[in-house]
Parts: structure tokens; sequence; C-alpha cells
């Protein structure tokens, strides 16, 4: 069985929350190959924003400790490099000092997934900055249970029974399956606020694991504003899973999601090529790249930048307008996020710096 854990965190960044430091990335290159042929058996490192993405295979399973040892030392590591740096943020995303066996619940993402390989493996791995990990809520949905996105839904007899979407709640902690298409109006019920639902795996019927994310939420881990989850995601596609071109897809629409300045804002959602995985507008737009892989015997055979391609220009383009329009709400909804979802912001300290001003009427 091979595994795929993407693992990620934001462990400083420069000028502001713009991108990750070449020191930190070659850092953390440096840490992994070592690991290569060990612990892991391929690697790669790459960043999205101000956020440090660390895509390792191998063949321990979700929840490794070693695993999640090797990427936590890495996070030290840059972290130090990026204090030397005095770059902005440091060790941000590190909301504890000592590692006790998973990073989960300790700041870093995390998307694993644990298969046996098939004759060839396309997987997709995507990530994102500035916004929260419901995001992906949208996308997978259209990727595996909208034909009018993925006609191989129709089509393919492989597909045609359907997929089973694992939903986590986030607030109350439990988690509920759903089938489609025959439950798919109860899951939208529910995925639709992607603030509190999140769909963190995709199963065909048969039990075929087709993509997983992290729902990690930093807000709520820590209990206050430390900066956006900027999740990522595996996701594996053709011979009887939707194709490459189904998967990235949804992408060519404009989608508007929670997480841009400050955590606090909503914004257009702008797939990208890595080399413009760097926020700058009003610390964004909120961004997503996504890197394609076939896996060979564990090993990672590519990447390709899925999201290099002027068939992506239009979209990009629809988000610039969107920015614009959302950018003339300055600081009113729903540019800003709603007062619920500000309460893991800084606004709550002016209010209550303003409690004695207010009087009944
Ligand atoms: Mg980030």
């Amino acid at each position: 069985m091979t595994t795929i854990s993407v693992i990620k965190a934001d462990v400083g960044s420069f000028p502001g929350h713009s991108r990750v430091h070449p020191a930190i990335l070659e850092k953390a290159t440096e840490m992994l190959r070592k690991a290569e042929g060990n612990l892991i058996t391929d690697s790669f490192v790459t960043h999205c924003g101000d956020d440090l993405e660390l895509i390792m295979t191998h063949t321990h399973g979700e929840d490794d400790p070693g695993i999640h040892k090797l990427a936590w030392d890495v996070f030290i590591e840059c972290t130090a490099i990026a204090k030397d740096l005095k770059l902005y943020g440091a060790g941000q995303d590190l909301l504890s000092d000592a590692f006790s066996g998973n990073v989960k619940g300790m700041g870093p993402g995390v998307a694993e997934m644990v298969f046996e390989e098939r004759a060839s493996d396309p997987v997709l791995v995507f990530m994102a900055d500035k916004t929260e990990p419901g995001a992906w809520n949208y996308y997978l949905y259209k990727m595996f249970a909208d034909p009018f996105n993925t006609p191989g839904l129709v089509i393919d007899p492989a597909m045609h029974e359907g997929f089973v979407f694992e939903v986590h709640d986030v607030i109350d902690k439990r988690k509920v399956h759903f089938s489609t298409p025959e439950e798919s109006h109860k899951l939208l019920a529910y995925i639709g606020a992607p603030s509190r639902y999140l769909i963190k795996y995709v199963y065909r019927k048969d039990g075929l694991i087709a993509a997983s994310t992290s729902t990690q939420r930093l807000n709520l881990i820590a209990g206050r504003y430390v900066g956006k989850d900027d999740p990522v995601m595996v996701v594996r596609g053709q011979s009887g899973l939707p194709s490459v071109g189904e998967l990235i897809e949804p992408f060519a629409t404009p989608v508007i999601v929670a997480g841009w300045m400050r955590g606090s804002h909503h914004g257009p959602f702008m797939p990208v090529g890595l080399c413009d995985a760097n926020c700058t507008r009003f610390d964004g737009p909120p961004r997503v790249i996504c890197l394609g892989f076939q896996i060979c015997n564990g090993k990672l055979i590519g990447p390709v930048d899925m999201f290099d391609d002027p068939a992506y220009d239009r979209v990009r383009s629809k988000c610039n307008e969107i920015a614009d329009i959302l950018r003339a709400h300055g600081p009113f909804e729903p540019h800003r996020l709603s007062l619920e979802e500000m309460e893991y912001t800084t606004l709550p300290i002016v209010e209550k710096e303003l409690t004695d001003r207010w009087e009944p009427i």
C-alpha cells in the first residue's frame, strides 16, 4: 500500500504574508531528501503564498508518528530560519512547543490517503492560501456529484453508482456519511455552510478512496485568531474516477471563499500556476495551485503545474473583476465576514473597548 501525506504550515513569510522564503524551501527540501529511501519513498516541497507544503509518499499509513515527527522537525528547523531572518509570523502555525506523536491539533494542516496503486494512478495535490478548509466543499461536490461538471458520472459504468462523502462538523466534533446521487440534497444542506461542515474524504461506492482533505481549523484549535488554515487536498483520477480534466474543471468558474486579508474577508478563489502562487493585492486574493503526479511504486512522477495554462486565464480575469467589486465594499459585509465568523478575529477586542459607550434605548 502507498500513503501520500501532504502536511503544511505557515512558519513565517516575506514580506508580510506574501510568500515563503527560498531559504526555507531549500531547508525543507534538504531534510525530506535525507529521509528518502529511509522513512519516506519520495517527496516534493513547494509553497502556496506563505504556506510551506510538504508532499511525501511512504508505506506507513495515515497518522504515522514517524512521518508526522519528520514534518514537525522540518517546520521547527524552518521556523528557526524564519526567526533568523526576522520573517513575518515566524512559527505562527505551530501552536504547541512539544511534539506528541501527531501534528493534528498542533497547527499544521494534514491531508493523507492510503491506497493500493492501480495500473496507472494519477494524483492531484491542491494547495490553497488565504482561505479555510471548507473552500474544497464546492469543488469536491462538482467533481464527484455533478454530472454537468463530470460527464464520467453518466457515461462511465464504474462511476454510475456514485460516491460517498464523509462530512465533518468541526464545531460539534462529529461526522456523517452521505451517498450521492441519492442523498445529494441532504449533503448540500450541510456542505453549503463550509465554515462548519467540511468534506474530509470521498470514496467510490466500492470503498475505493478518491479524495482526502485537511480539516484543521486553527482558530478553533487556538480559540483565537492565529491566521487562516489554508487547506490542502489530495484527489485521485481516471479509471473509474473522474478524469484529471474533470477534477480541475470546477476551478474554471469563479467562486467566492472566506479568508482574505486578516482572515476576515471574502474574496475570489483564483487558480494560478506556481509562479503566481504569491499573495500580493490586499494580501491575496485567495488562491489555489494544483500539482499533478503519476504515482509509480510510491515515487512521485511529476509534478505538472496544472493551472499554468491559458485555459485558466479567463477565470483569473473574472476573479480580478470580483475582487474589484468586493474591495469596493471596504469594511462592509459581504466583503467582511459575518459577525459569527469575525468572533475569531481582533474585532471583538475593538467591541470590548467600546462596551461602556453604549446606552439603553
Ligand atoms: Mg497562508
